[in-house]
């Protein structure tokens, strides 16, 4: 008889503390759970940020035209706006909501910039490089506990066509973002052609439906028991590629 395949267990931290700059959070993650090698350790980028200083006081934010016009539309706090923008590469839509993509090819709403979890006047920015954010976590646990995790680092995003928001990977490593089907055959040996499954995302929405949104303080979630897989890293759609893309920034129209 075939082997069942391992069942894949996916486990809150339990007991972290709030959050503040300069903490060590493998340190903290190491001192509440026992990893193992393998292991893949999800934390929440708002947790990331906290603790390494991607923040911004609101006070301290000197608002633009642009800012305040948007903000006039949107009725957010222009502060809040201007932090948006700034933490933006490229803007694709102002209204409803500011959508952009920042520095790392991720394209998210309002940047991906938090007002919750946070205090009152604060706001969280996305890590700038996630990917090194996550190899940087994967480099302390190693340093600390001798152990070869791997990491993604997650966040609360919102989709095309489908209410709701779920955990999406910004970064991460020891793994490839996309399992790669391509060339692989289905059950009536039929070669699939198109089918790259995003991996790193559906285990970043498992970590996410743990986690939850609000209260329950619980920003790291360790995936044990997960196998590995083959693929690549290109996430992210080239821009000439990316239809919705071209459809927002009006270069897809006409031709
Ligand atoms: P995001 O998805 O990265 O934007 O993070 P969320 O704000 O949705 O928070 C995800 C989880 O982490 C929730 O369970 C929050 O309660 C928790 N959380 C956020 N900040 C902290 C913190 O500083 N300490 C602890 N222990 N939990 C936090
Ligand atoms: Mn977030
Ligand atoms: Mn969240």
């Amino acid at each position: 008889m075939k082997r069942a395949p391992e069942s894949i267990r996916v486990t809150g931290v339990p007991g972290l503390p709030l959050i503040r700059e300069g903490d060590d959070l493998p340190g903290l993650i190491l001192a509440r759970i026992d990893l193992e090698d393998g292991d893949i350790i999800c934390i929440a980028s708002s947790v990331y940020s906290k603790a390494r200083g991607y923040t911004r006081n609101l006070s301290d934010i000197a608002v633009s035209g642009r800012a305040s016009r948007i903000a006039g539309r949107t009725g957010e706090d222009p502060r809040f706006i201007q932090a948006v923008l700034d933490a933006s590469q490229e803007v694709l839509l102002e209204y409803p909501f500011v959508l952009s993509e920042v520095s790392c090819g991720h394209i998210g709403v309002r940047a991906g910039v938090d007002q919750s979890n946070v205090e009152d006047d604060t706001v969280i920015l996305l890590p700038p490089d996630p990917m090194a954010a996550a190899q940087d976590v994967r480099d302390r646990v190693k340093e600390l506990s001798g152990k070869e995790v791997r990491v993604i680092i997650t966040d609360t995003c919102g989709r095309s066509f489908r209410r709701g928001q779920t955990g999406h990977a910004i970064g991460w490593s020891g793994m490839t973002a996309i399992r790669d089907f391509r060339g692989d055959t289905d059950l009536f040996g039929h070669v699939l052609k198109i089918t790259e499954e995003a991996v790193v995302d559906e285990l970043a929405g498992m970590a996410n439906f743990v986690m939850g949104e609000s209260h329950a303080g619980i920003p790291v979630v360790v995936i044990h028991g997960c196998p590995e897989w083959k693929g690549h890293d290109n996430l992210y759609f080239n821009p000439d590629e990316d239809l919705f893309r071209k459809m927002l920034t009006g270069q897809g129209s006409g031709k």
